[in-house]
């Protein structure tokens, strides 16, 4: 397989690329990504003089070159968007540009290519917030941020290229990543980084948010066995083992010899989603099962942070 990758420099990206360059000495990769302050090059530096991988810089948006890299490949595995919420609340235009209009171009990028489908990457947070039960895959979309009102929106475009034009597709909806090479933007690593460094962590309001945490690596699985086994349709990818912010902070906590005197709460986000919860039944029936279990997960991630000062150094938000 010749797969087109956008946002391979990324968190989830960058360990998809690995994972299916160890899985298949048959595939290979161009990777598209436009490098923002979320796209890390050190992330894939190691396939430097892989002569089946190669690094395009440049803008999913960017309809000519994204149409000259589709020519050449059979299939785009689509990560690339904007990913923060809180970012999106700031500034929400961003989102809709490069998450709607970013996976738009792509699209008509592998229509025009003869493409036999169309690989999207989406998140269990277009299905919005419940407070008990499961979302399934054919529940409706509320979502409620703009970053997952956009990420709503590429779907829809997804849904509409099929239904228009006959452009078939995979749609994995992923709960909360974590593991190595993630911003330290983002809820864990935030925690973790601050923690090696003394810091207090933020805690949105109780903390008694929930979510469904799974292993960067038990998502990338999913998603090259959907993408191998040609698989069409909407796949839920998560762990059904949701658990509150305080408690993975008070793990965390212990991961790294603090105490609670580290916990700071703070003002919760706006328009918070309380819980999200996703089944997936209809991924583990399609022949996965996750590998790794949240406490080694977690102790191998802060061990990671530990070991890699050097990476996190320069993006971390709490300076
Ligand atoms: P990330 O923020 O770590 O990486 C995003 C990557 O996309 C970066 O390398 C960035 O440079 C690149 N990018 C952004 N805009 C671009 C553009 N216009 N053109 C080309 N490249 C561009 O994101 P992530 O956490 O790895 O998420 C990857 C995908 O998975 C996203 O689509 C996200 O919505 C989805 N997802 C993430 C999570 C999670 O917990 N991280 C959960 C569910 C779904």
């Amino acid at each position: 397989m010749k797969l087109l990758v956008t946002g391979g420099c990324g968190f989830i990206g960058s360990h998809f690329i690995h994972l299916a360059l160890a899985k298949d000495a048959g595939t290979s990769i161009v990777n598209l990504d436009k490098l923002t302050y979320a796209g890390r090059p050190e992330n894939v530096a190691d396939l430097k003089n892989e002569p089946r991988y190669k690094f395009v810089k440049g803008d999913i948006c960017d309809a000519a070159l994204v149409r000259r890299l589709a020519k050449d490949a059979d299939i785009i595995v689509h990560f690339a968007a904007e990913t923060h919420v809180d970012r999106s609340i700031l500034s929400a235009g961003e989102f809709a540009k490069t998450d709607v209009l970013g996976t738009q171009t792509l699209l008509e990028a592998a229509l025009h290519s003869g493409h036999e489908r169309f690989f999207h990457i989406s998140t269990d947070e277009v299905y919005g917030s419940r407070k008990s039960g499961y979302f399934k895959e054919d529940d409706k979309l509320e979502p409620n941020s703009p970053y997952s009102a956009s990420k709503a929106g590429a779907e829809m475009m997804v849904r509409a290229y099929e239904h228009t034009y006959g452009l078939k597709n995979t749609i994995t909806r992923s709960s909360n990543n974590y593991g190595p090479n993630q911003h330290p933007e983002k809820f864990i690593p935030r925690a973790i980084t601050n923690l090696l460094r003394a810091r207090q962590i933020p805690i949105y309001g109780t903390g008694e948010q929930v979510r469904d945490w799974i292993h960067v690596r038990d998502n990338c699985e999913a998603i090259w066995m959907l993408l191998e086994k040609k698989h069409l349709g909407i796949f839920n990818v998560g762990m059904m083992d949701g658990q509150t912010n305080i408690s993975i902070a008070k793990r965390l906590l212990a991961l790294t010899g603090r105490d609670e005197t580290s916990l700071k709460y703070v003002e919760d986000r706006k328009g918070h989603d309380f819980r999200y919860a996703i089944d997936t039944s209809k991924l583990r029936a399609a022949g996965w099962k996750p590998q790794v279990n949240l406490d080694a997960g977690l102790k191998e991630t802060v061990a990671w942070y530990r070991a890699n000062q050097k990476w996190w150094e320069p993006a971390v938000i709490d300076k």
